[in-house]
């Protein structure tokens, strides 16, 4: 059986040698006679599968011992309103501030408004000019001694890899340096997620989808210091306070158990590649040859001022869109799928996460040049 490239934004590709082992283990999870998937969530070998997955993410993000690790449900759609339900109400003012970078960023705002006081403490959705040439809206981030963050603010909101456009943050600020100390960062982090070693203890909380780059849709992580839990909103649903998560180690009520399952064998397979830090060795390479051809080329090009271009998602247009139909027919029929861009933004966008391996990229790169030959 040979396997297509799978540019997929998310649900995305998952590293072979954990679907061989998900696969072998179906029937029977280490001789049990069970079937993950037929577990009591409350019994030893689930509580084994979950405790496990936990440490193995608190080992590979170095996550201190005074912040939670959560698995729950409901998507980072969800967390943009479990967020706010949790955290809008400590400090009294019931209020947050959100940087706007793009798509999801937008989103998380909008939802979060619902619940208090919610401004935007800056925004990249006007066009400007940087480094001398012109940025198109929701291509740069805002440089962070612009933000406008108040000090009474409950948490300051900002989304880290903006998956549909394709801008990344490659640090998190200090949050010391914003002039509002004491203000915690809340991050969506869901697309890149376990593609580089990050300092969480520049976060007050961050949230990630798994199905993006690190497991299966199904299960959401979060990562969250515990002196921020306990103040959820009378209207917080019980199951999603993250207090009554942490209190419970995730099993407050029936979890993904599954999707925590296969999650917890994507970061054993990240321990053995390394640890992050390999892996983002192996991410910088990918992106390298990638963002390597479009910046050679006249034929392509990628709209992201070039400091924050994602490392994870990779938009690229061609320079005649009447070639877009016949560049997607042809890397279908070469085994490159899912590359058709986010139908706001067009064109195409390549996927490349930590389970897509650089000889996927190069499949692509090489692709590409063939199609410029033949069609430039
Ligand atoms: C995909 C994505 C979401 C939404 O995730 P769902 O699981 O569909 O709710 C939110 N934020 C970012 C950055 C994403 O990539």
């Amino acid at each position: 059986m040979s396997r297509p490239w799978n540019f997929s934004a998310g649900p995305s590709v998952l590293p072979e040698p954990v679907l061989r082992q998900a696969a072998q283990e179906m029937l029977d999870w280490h001789g049990c006679g069970m079937s993950v998937m037929e577990m009591s969530h409350r019994g030893k070998q689930f509580i084994q599968i979950c405790d496990e997955a936990e440490a193995d993410l608190r080992s590979l993000l170095q996550v201190p011992e005074d912040y939670a690790v959560l698995f729950m449900q409901g998507g980072a759609s969800a967390e943009n309103a479990i967020v706010p339900m949790n955290l809008i109400g400590r400090g009294g003012a019931h209020a947050a501030d959100y940087v706007l970078t793009g798509h999801w960023s937008a989103r998380s705002h909008k939802e979060a408004a619902r619940y208090g006081d919610v401004q935007v403490a800056a925004s990249s959705g006007a066009a400007t000019v940087l480094d001398g040439r012109e940025q198109a809206p929701w291509t740069w981030v805002p440089p962070a001694g612009d933000w406008h963050v108040r000090p009474g603010s409950a948490y300051l909101h900002l989304c880290s890899n903006e998956t549909i456009g394709g801008v990344e943050f490659m640090d998190w600020p200090d949050p010391a340096s914003l002039g509002a100390p004491g203000v915690p960062l809340v991050v969506d982090a869901s697309s890149h997620f376990l593609s580089r070693p990050m300092d969480v203890r520049r976060v007050g909380m961050m949230y990630a989808g798994a199905q993006k780059n690190a497991g299966p849709a199904g299960v959401t992580v979060v990562v969250v210091r515990r002196d921020l839990l306990g103040h959820a909103l009378p209207i917080c649903p019980s199951a999603f306070d993250y207090a009554n998560v942490a209190a419970e180690h995730s099993r407050f009520n029936t979890p993904p158990t599954y999707a925590i399952y296969i999650a917890g064998l994507v970061y054993k397979w990240l321990l053995a590649q390394g640890g992050l830090a390999a892996i983002e060795a192996q991410n910088i390479a990918k992106a390298d040859l990638l963002y390597g051809l479009l910046d050679r080329s006249s034929f392509y090009a990628n709209p992201i001022h070039a400091p924050v271009r994602s490392r994870m998602n990779v938009p690229f247009v061609l320079a005649d869109k009447r070639l877009d139909a016949a560049f997607l027919e042809g890397a279908e029929r070469a085994g490159l799928h899912q590359l058709k861009g986010h139908k706001s933004v067009g064109g195409m966008r390549a996927s490349i996460y930590n389970a897509l391996p650089l000889a996927g990229v190069q499949a692509l790169v090489d692709y590409m040049k063939e199609f410029e030959r033949t069609h430039g």
